[in-house]
């Protein structure tokens, strides 16, 4: 209603470009053009519902990145979130508000960049809104994912004897977030753990279907964070060993990132995950290093121990908003 008088045509033809574009496929009855997409549930399932802000000047900027790469890096947000809980994700929404002034260039690219990471997850972007902003881009992404009933893996499994592992490597992007701080041009192919992170949907599905994880949690705030969350919902602590914590390299030549930026640097979108003692965790799931870096305990606090078995407490210093 009213969308004649207050949407611009600008706005219109992005909607249609958009439309065009956004492939339909298992899992979206109706996506975008009518008032609301409808999904199919599969039989037995549960759907798993995500929703997380891509805001300018907050998690990204526009001298520093590429459209392509904030639209990538704002589904990322989302299907990570249903990675982390052994989901599968069935239809994206995208609520944009861009500034008056924006070239179409711009917008175009955004967009190119989210759908082609839909395409290769084979999620629908089944459909969104749009507006216009009074200050910098704001970008919401809701991603729409199933579960078989009962079986997501969720944050308060954790048990004391538990094992912890992380896949990939970590700090990649907040090592390279301060390299983009200190005025550094970067060549987005030279750090794609930045630029281009995966969510690790593959192994997520694989922990569920093989029932090995007990708790998960997908790492956007930085390892002393996230594991504080599992740690705080089972109501349990954890002792982690530094020197098996597995540190992203970066930039070309290749060089790896500080503990600190493993420790506490946040967007990696790795997987955290324990899994019981007696389960057998592969070392490499869906073609991705898994590691085992520690174990739960019934002390609750978080213990990191170095290479010369010198014991401090780990407290989450990742990425927190209003502080
Ligand atoms: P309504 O007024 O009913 O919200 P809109 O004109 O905002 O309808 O949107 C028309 C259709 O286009 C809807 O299906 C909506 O989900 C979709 N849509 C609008 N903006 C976007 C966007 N940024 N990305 C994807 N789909 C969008
Ligand atoms: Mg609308």
């Amino acid at each position: 209603m009213y969308s004649w008088s207050i949407v611009p045509l600008a706005e219109k033809a992005l909607i249609s470009r958009i439309r065009g574009r956004a492939a339909r496929r298992r899992g979206v009855a109706a996506g975008i053009g009518d008032d609301c997409a409808i999904l199919e549930i599969p039989n037995g399932q549960q759907a798993l519902v995500t929703t997380d802000f891509s805001l300018e000047g907050v998690h990204f900027r526009r001298e520093w990145h590429p459209a392509e790469a904030v639209g990538h890096r704002c589904l990322t947000r989302g299907l990570s979130d249903i990675a982390a809980m052994g989901g599968n994700p069935i239809a994206a929404f995208l609520s944009l508000a861009v500034p008056p002034k924006m070239p179409q260039s711009w917008v175009n690219q955004f967009v190119k960049g989210l759908l082609r990471l839909a395409d290769s997850f084979h999620v629908s972007l089944a459909g969104g809104d749009t507006a216009q902003s009074p200050g910098g881009v704001l970008a919401d992404i809701v991603v729409v994912g199933s579960v078989p009933k009962g079986k997501a893996i969720r944050r308060s499994g954790a048990r004391p004897g538990d094992r912890v592992y992380v896949t990939g490597a970590l700090g990649g992007a907040a090592a390279t977030l301060k390299l983009l701080f200190s005025g550094r041009k970067l060549r987005p192919a030279d750090f794609p753990c930045h630029f281009h992170p995966t969510a690790r949907i593959e192994v997520g599905r694989f922990l569920l279907e093989k029932g090995l994880a007990s708790a998960m949690i997908d790492l956007s705030d930085g390892l002393s964070t996230d594991l504080t969350h599992i740690c705080e919902e089972s109501g349990v602590g954890a002792e982690i060993l530094a020197p098996t914590i597995p540190c992203a390299s970066i930039g070309k030549p290749a060089r790896e990132v500080e503990l600190q930026f493993a420790l506490h640097g946040g967007d990696d979108y790795e997987l955290l995950f324990t899994a019981p003692r007696g389960k057998r965790v592969p070392s490499r799931i869906a073609g991705v290093v898994v590691s085992q870096i520690g174990h739960i305990t019934r002390h609750k606090r978080i213990v990191l121990m170095n290479d010369q078995g010198v014991r401090f407490e780990l407290r989450p210093r990742g990425w927190e908003h209003f502080k």
